[in-house]
């Protein structure tokens, strides 16, 4: 048994993930606390990824206007060709 330095409960050792699989040493998080906590990551990356995208995508467009509209036109051509 072991305490979970997230959420405080006791628990035995299979509640908790190994560091590695060939090594006996386990995580000092709980599985739940870890599943959660990767859970919140993962969605804050996403909502980082997403407003890095966003801000890349806005200041490529004030930056390369002619490109973009070359790139457009080009693109519209390709469709009505097709
Ligand atoms: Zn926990």
């Amino acid at each position: 048994m072991k305490v979970c330095t997230k959420c405080g409960i006791e628990k035995p050792d299979e509640d908790y993930y190994k560091v590695r699989p060939d090594k006996p040493w386990r995580r000092s998080v709980c599985k739940e606390c870890h599943k959660a906590y990767q859970s919140e990551r993962y969605h804050a990356d996403i909502e980082l990824h997403r407003k890095a995208n966003r801000i890349y995508a806005e200041n490529y467009r004030k930056a390369h206007p002619d490109e973009l509209r070359a790139y457009r036109r080009a693109w519209m051509r390709k469709r009505r060709s097709a």
